[in-house]
């Protein structure tokens, strides 16, 4: 195995006919992600149909990650035209009329924002291009001063970074897709716009009251309020997307790689998956060639040790997919072998007890120079654990359940096999062998057991 980091694609409008996927799964997709802000119900469900297909064709597990809107806010339409100008030092309001707008006032769809608004705080529209300041709230509209900005457009993203916003993080919206997906068994459900740990207690509330398939909870972090609580967030998900797209905006952009580096380390310590997302190759939607800050960012993603890397629209909307996938595939590769071959120093990566379980497993790997670490996984928890502590060689979790190996999908370095009989004979070599290994060293998990075999 030459690439440790797994990638997550978003499957969208040119990714997702059975043909495409198949190519982009071929390539390297390990997970596949649905973002119901674009698309909802059975055109969702049939691609869902189509991962299980070819998964089960090509006799390996690809996860299914089903990405909710959450309350994003959108302002709504101007008269005649898409865009008005405006001036720095102008009044704009935002109010609950459906009129269209103009320079002076456009509505605000979703006003149950009003309660939790209070003067001061900052609006930012069009991805941060555009900011306002709050004067006055009335009980339904908002009066606003310009600050930054010379054009507002329709239908434009309307953040409010300084505002815990009181609203569910599940809209009406999430739940009648939630309520929808639950029924197709998804791996991954991530939330977008988390402010606080209770927005995941909620969420998991909502799951298993509706179902007993162990879907896994991923908080997206692109809220201060969220930054300002990951330690809680990150001990009540299941894993953590970094959402760098709407973070750039309601962070200042320039902290977005301190945080996303905290964000790396807290998940290692706390044992929970986390994703790199956002314009890691959005260059290639119109282009055959990844730019080099691109290139960069992806290698630094993987020096970091995320445990996946995402493509965003690079993947929904551009005329090849699977090159794109091809493309990310070959600059994590090289970037794994090099982080390997050429040893860093992570110590500031880890604050671990001196007995961690999984850290003596990665030593133990280690010490004896063993070519791969066997996990005989009832749950995906040893195989995590593990990979977690980011040990150089790759472990091999062999499953009696699918979902146990989809989700495994999502932890760096590690090769899922759902096979009952391989499970239940506990026969490492085979699994090695079946993995492609044909001589070499092997720690054995299994349960509280721990072996060493060698191979060949
Ligand atoms: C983001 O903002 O970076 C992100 C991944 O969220 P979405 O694509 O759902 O807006």
């Amino acid at each position: 195995m030459k690439r440790f980091t797994k990638i997550t694609s978003s499957i969208g409008p040119k990714s997702g006919s059975r043909e495409v996927l198949e190519k982009m799964i071929s390539a390297g997709v390990n997970v596949c992600r649905l973002n119901f802000s674009h698309d909802t119900g059975d055109v969702q469900g049939q691609k869902i149909d189509y991962i299980r297909e070819i998964a089960a064709e090509m006799g390996r597990p690809v996860a299914v990650l089903a990405d909710l809107q959450g309350p994003k806010h959108r302002i709504g339409n101007f008269e005649t035209e898409d865009k008005f100008p405006i001036v720095p030092g102008q009044k704009f309001v935002f109010d609950s009329d459906p009129t269209p707008g103009n320079s002076n006032r456009v509505q605000l769809p979703d006003m149950d924002v009003i309660k939790s608004l209070k003067s001061g705080d900052r609006v930012l529209l069009n991805d941060g291009k555009i900011e306002m300041k709050v004067e006055k709230v009335n009980s339904d509209s908002i009066e606003a001063v310009v600050v930054r900005g010379t054009e507002i457009w329709s239908r434009r993203g309307f953040n409010l970074p300084d505002t815990e916003v009181a609203t569910s993080v599940l809209t009406a919206k999430d739940r009648a897709d939630l309520e929808y997906v639950l029924t197709k068994n998804p791996d991954f459900v991530a939330i977008s716009f988390v402010q606080k740990p209770e927005d995941v207690v909620e969420t998991r509330e909502f799951i298993t009251a509706r179902t007993s398939h162990p879907v896994k909870i991923i908080a997206k972090i692109e809220r201060p309020q969220a930054v300002d609580k990951l330690d809680a967030i990150i001990d009540a998900a299941d894993g953590i997307m970094i959402a760098r797209g709407d973070l750039a905006v309601e962070v200042p952009f320039e902290k977005v790689p301190a945080i996303s580096r905290r964000i790396i380390r807290m998940c290692r310590e706390k044992n929970k998956p986390v994703i790199m997302a956002t314009q890691m190759l959005g260059s290639m939607v119109g282009s055959d060639f990844p730019t080099r800050a691109e290139i960069s960012d992806i290698a630094t993603a993987a020096y970091l040790h995320v445990d996946a890397t995402m493509t965003s629209e690079e993947t929904t909307i551009s005329e090849n997919p699977p090159f794109v996938v091809e493309t990310m595939a070959k600059i994590l590769e090289n970037a794994d072998i090099d982080s390997i071959e050429n040893s860093q120093d992570w110590s500031d990566a880890e604050d671990l007890p001196e007995n961690d379980w999984a850290l003596s497993i990665t030593v133990m790997a280690e010490l004896n120079e063993a070519a791969a670490i066997v996990v005989f996984a009832e749950t995906t928890k040893a195989a995590t654990l593990i990979s977690c502590r980011r040990p150089d060689v790759p472990v091999f979790a062999i499953t009696r359940e699918d979902v146990v190996a989809n989700q495994l999908c999502l932890s760096r370095g590690v090769c899922a096999k759902c096979d009952k009989e391989m499970f239940e004979s506990r026969d490492a070599i085979a699994a090695a062998k079946w993995f492609g290994l044909e001589s070499g060293v092997l720690v054995i998990v299994d349960g509280e057991k721990i072996s060493l075999r060698k191979l060949g």
